[in-house]
């Protein structure tokens, strides 16, 4: 099959991870006779340097128009970067922002994913990891906290401040497709996140996900209080296989469970939309200190590409294909600096992706 993919290279250690994926995907397609096509999109401070602003409407357009796009990261050092001079809405993330916005991405995946060979790396103690644990947050993006009125004012000489939490059950139903659909593609098992016994918000986001419920006979559910997660992910993280979430508690349990995989640069993410197209990238930044050094880590970027095959072009099999073969690379003692322990072989970025490629 054919597939236009909008590639977005960024800052950073960006151009360097995005050409190992590149490189894994185009060992897909030959082996299972598809055709990849990538138009470069620039974003954040590279489009800065070249145009002025951190996406150019010309960009958003060849995003819109692509099947997926796929990304690096962007951005500088925050506190050295001529970037960070600029207006907030002339900065790099400005630009992500806005192509979020454009694209209509109101659901974030983001998996927690512990290898058996990493697992040195997480926090947790032996008796809690057992053989590992295989989750994803399924995260609200758009809606929420975050996006509510807000306001702060003066009431009888004391300073107040107002955020409103606010879903219509329109955004909780489309999440809520969004986590079960991505539950039929897993273990079929879905926990819900909420504060139920407190916020409204709460109460309707459990109704509509008990009516969303069921269309998906197939998959198990349940109900969780986010404070009684946040303290479950740390005390049995096997339990979990599809976290739905509003879009604070999210950011907080998302955070969390990267955390517990212990390595930055093996997590990817997908920013997904009512239709196929999504955004898939890193879970972590353009790691401005060992740019242009050929030793980041181009795992979570390579596993962000298999999200793309599987989320928004249904090519399941060739998606499980990148996944087992970054397996095969960790099982073979494979390791950029980042991951690196002793008895094993140390890669730079473009090995990691030659060695990734070879296993498909
Ligand atoms: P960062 O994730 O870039 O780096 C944190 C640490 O992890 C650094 O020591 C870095 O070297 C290391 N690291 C990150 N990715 C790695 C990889 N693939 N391989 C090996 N090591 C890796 O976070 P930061 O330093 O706080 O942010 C740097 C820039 O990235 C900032 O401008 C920030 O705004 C931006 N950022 C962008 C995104 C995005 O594009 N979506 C996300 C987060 C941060």
């Amino acid at each position: 099959m054919d597939f236009n993919i909008a590639v977005i290279k960024g800052d950073g250690i960006g151009p360097e991870i995005v050409n190992e994926a590149v490189k894994v995907l185009d060992k897909v397609a030959a082996k299972y006779n598809h055709r990849f096509n990538y138009t470069e999109v620039l974003m954040g401070g590279c489009s800065i340097d070249a145009t002025g602003v951190p996406l150019t409407d010309e960009a958003i357009e060849v995003c819109k128009s692509s099947d997926a796009v796929l990304m690096g990261s962007i951005g500088g050092d925050t506190t050295t970067s001529s970037w960070y001079k600029l207006p907030p809405e002339l900065r790099p993330e400005a630009g992500l922002l806005k192509l979020r916005k454009s694209l209509g991405l109101f659901a974030n995946i983001r998996p927690a994913y512990l290898y058996k060979e990493l697992k040195a790396a997480c926090p947790l103690k032996d008796e809690i990891i057992g053989d590992g644990f295989d989750l994803v947050i399924m995260r609200e993006l758009t809606g929420g906290l975050y996006f509510g009125d807000r306001k702060t004012v003066e009431e009888n000489g004391v300073m107040k401040a107002y955020d409103s939490l606010t879903y219509d059950e329109n955004e909780i139903r489309r999440i809520t497709v969004k986590g079960f659909e991505t539950a039929m593609k897993r273990r079929k098992n879905l926990i819900s996140v909420d504060k139920a016994n407190v916020l409204d918000s709460s109460r309707l986001w459990r109704k509509v996900v008990e009516e969303v419920a069921k269309d998906y006979p197939e998959v198990t559910y349940s109900h969780m209080l986010v404070d009684n997660c946040a303290m479950q992910l740390v005390k049995n993280p096997r339990q979990f296989d599809v976290v739905l979430t509003e879009n604070m508690f999210g950011d907080i349990l998302s955070d969390e469970a990267s955390e517990i995989t212990g390595s930055i640069g093996m997590l990817s993410s997908a920013s997904l939309s009512e239709t196929k197209l999504g955004l898939y990238e890193p879970s972590h930044g353009s790691a401005p200190d060992i740019a242009g050094q050929n030793k980041a880590n181009p795992i979570a970027t390579i596993l962000s590409a298999a999200m793309m095959l599987r989320y928004s072009f249904d090519l399941d099999k060739e998606a499980d294909a990148i996944e087992t073969a970054v397996k095969k690379a960790l099982a073979d003692g494979y390791r950029t600096v980042d991951i690196m322990s002793e008895g094993n072989r140390q890669m730079t970025c473009s090995e990691m992706g030659d060695v990734i490629a070879a296993a498909i």
